[in-house]
């Protein structure tokens, strides 16, 4: 069922004309051609289903904040929640006023504040926190070849200067312990991971699957803080467009500025999108449609 309807997906949406703009504030991503477009879903019982450029590797971006989340979630429990709020935003995702008015505290792990607290934090925790930290996504992912792309990490260090201001903010606030180059760099090698659409929606089985990683059964968060991260990333996931993509998809899920969406129907599947024009808040055009015509056409979301 799920091949048909994803072919029925790939044709209706190549026949729009949708419109949308590469993230160019990363010169890197600009590069990337405007045409790409891939879907693939995967069951909990690891049956995968896909459509267009599968077999690309694309920047996950924003998206990873959610391995980094689960890991520190994992290693601090509720005891992240010093760290990072659980509200949307309900402004860009590298606003800089918002802070401000809220002290340095971030409102969610989903934004880029919040993220560069959790990287903070994952320095203070970790050993090794490079090494540590991609030996977890590569864990959770059940793929060893897992990396960052060097290009994109060096282009987003070079240009990253709203980064730079968010956590000299935060840190003139005394939210950020580690030196902030430190935790700078260790937040643009995670956001230049790359990923083909269906190693993510794999590495997103997990948040479908109450924190177990299909195959193994490793528990990697108890039930409880699965249902927790589902439900930040179903309201904090989209930037300042998470109310729509609840409204037309349904479904908790996060997106990158490299185009590329994760979602997942808790019990059901996880499904990754990817299409790199993105609308004026930042999400994909064609990624937003075909989660839309998914939930659509299969008749369920989680509401
Ligand atoms: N690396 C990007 C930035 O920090 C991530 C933005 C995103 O995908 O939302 O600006």
């Amino acid at each position: 069922m799920y091949q048909k309807i994803l072919n029925e997906i790939f044709d209706e949406i190549n026949g729009l004309d949708c419109q949308g703009k590469q993230a160019d504030y990363i010169p890197e991503l600009a590069k990337v051609s405007p045409g790409k477009f891939a879907v693939y879903l995967t069951e909990l019982n690891g049956k995968g289903y896909g459509v267009g450029d599968i077999d690309d590797k694309f920047s996950l971006q924003s998206i990873t904040k959610v391995f980094a989340f689960t890991l520190a979630y994992r290693l601090l429990d509720d005891n992240i929640f010093h760290h990072v709020g659980v509200e949307p935003s309900g402004d860009p995702f590298n606003s800089l006023i918002q802070l401000e008015q809220e002290h340095g505290m971030p409102r969610n792990p989903l934004i880029n504040a919040g993220a560069l607290a959790v990287c903070d934090v994952l320095i203070d925790e970790l050993d090794n926190p490079e090494k540590d930290l991609f030996d977890f996504i590569r864990k959770i992912a059940q793929n060893d070849t897992v990396t960052y792309n060097q290009k994109v990490y060096q282009s987003e260090k070079t240009t990253g200067h709203r980064n730079r201001a968010l956590i000299h903010l935060m840190k003139s606030f005394g939210r950020i312990k580690n030196d902030t180059e430190k935790v700078l760099d260790l937040y643009f090698k995670l956001s230049s991971v790359e990923m083909t659409v269906k190693e993510l929606s794999r590495t997103f089985l997990l948040y479908a699957n109450h924190g177990k990683l299909p195959g193994t059964g490793e528990q990697i968060l108890s039930k409880s803080q699965t249902k927790r991260l589902n439900a930040i990333m179903q309201t904090c996931g989209f930037y300042d467009e998470a109310g729509e993509f609840t409204f037309r998809v349904g479904l908790p899920g996060k997106s990158g500025v490299g185009g590329g969406i994760a979602a997942l129907h808790p019990g059901e599947y996880a499904v990754a999108v990817w299409s790199p024009l993105l609308n004026p808040k930042g999400n994909s055009v064609k990624g937003l449609k075909a989660l839309e015509l998914l939930t659509t056409k299969t008749g369920w979301s989680i509401f």
